[in-house]
């Protein structure tokens, strides 16, 4: 695994956005309502590139040399190849060990079943063997729901970029 993973602070217009990255495995910081200005702080302080649909923002960014993606167009899969071709992206992988939490960016890890028995519906917990858990939030995970039917969007967005 490369310890020079890519990562972003994004633009509070592209919170679909953030959470597909999060999903790839990218640490993404996202708010709902943040100053341009402090985004461009954060991003320069934590080393992060921006991405945003702000053409003002971008511009502003730029001027102190921090990198940004600027995002044109609402379809998800032609946004992430945006991030990827500026930045020299070219291979996702959906792998839920090193995946983000979708709700706020924590690192998820595998946890033994029997410690999450009484946290996820019945049905769940007897259908589904592995599970994981937000070290921050403590959002829990399975195969079967967030994440599995995502495999099909990272082999599209991945076919597109060969
Ligand atoms: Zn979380």
């Amino acid at each position: 695994m490369s310890t020079h993973k890519p990562s972003f602070v994004v633009d509070a217009m592209l919170g679909n956005l953030a959470r597909k990255l999060r999903i790839l495995g990218y640490d993404s910081k996202y708010e709902s309502s943040i100053e341009d200005s402090d985004l461009i702080k954060i991003a320069d302080k934590q080393r992060r590139i921006i991405v945003t649909k702000d053409e003002n923002l971008s511009k502003n960014a730029e001027k102190v040399n921090v990198t940004t993606v600027l995002i044109r167009g609402n379809d998800e899969i032609e946004q992430i190849i945006q991030i990827a071709k500026k930045i020299g992206l070219s291979n996702f992988v959906l792998d839920t060990n090193s995946s983000r939490c979708v709700n706020c960016n924590g690192k998820i890890e595998a946890i033994d079943k029997i410690r999450i028995m009484e946290k996820v519906p019945l049905g769940i917990y007897e259908r589904q063997e592995k599970f994981w858990v937000c070290n921050d939030c403590k959002k829990i995970y399975w195969e079967g729901t967030h994440l599995e039917k995502l495999q099909e969007f990272v082999q599209r967005l991945n076919h597109r970029l060969e």
